[in-house]
């Protein structure tokens, strides 16, 4: 099976209307989308994706900005897409860039739109992209259903 990555455009990339900019670097890598949707956020869903942050100290901070307390999101939007093709991960995972917006390369997405709020503790970096492609593939079993996605 080709490799597929689950990206989010989170609530700052909404509020900054940076979807169509950011679809157009990620189209640029020549991946298919197999999937795509706007989903109405749960509490449930946040804490499960982010499961290995449990414990973390910031992990209600990263809750509450999901949920898009922090930009005036109220009604829980996300935007999530499957992307497929060989080393879909890698390929994502470097045009994304770091987590924390201050050390990303300043050409990635993360780099261009991402601003670190180190008062408050929030990483406002725009996208989530899986890190492998196995917790990819736990990612997309967690926001979408075999039927929404093509067996491109
Ligand atoms: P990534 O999103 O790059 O895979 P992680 O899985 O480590 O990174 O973290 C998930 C999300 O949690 C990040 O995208 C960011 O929004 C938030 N986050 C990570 N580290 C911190 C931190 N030290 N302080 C606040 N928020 C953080």
């Amino acid at each position: 099976m080709k490799e597929r990555c689950l990206v989010l455009m989170k609530p700052d990339a909404l509020e900054k209307r940076l979807t169509g900019i950011i679809l157009d670097r990620l189209e640029r890598l020549e991946l298919d989308i197999v999937a795509a949707k706007a989903v109405c956020l749960t509490e449930d869903l946040i804490r499960a994706h982010y499961q290995h942050l449990a414990g973390k100290p910031f992990l209600e901070n990263v809750v509450r900005y999901m949920m898009g307390d922090y930009n005036h999101l109220p009604n829980h939007k996300i935007l999530a897409f499957v992307f497929q093709g060989e080393e879909a991960v890698a390929k994502i995972r470097r045009t994304v860039g770091a987590t924390n917006p201050d050390n990303a390369a300043p050409w990635t997405i993360r780099g261009n739109f991402g601003k670190f709020d180190k008062a408050a503790d929030i990483v406002y970096n725009c996208v989530h992209a899986s890190d492998s492609a196995q917790d990819a593939e736990r990612e997309i079993n967690l926001w979408f259903s075999p039927q929404e996605i093509l067996d491109a």
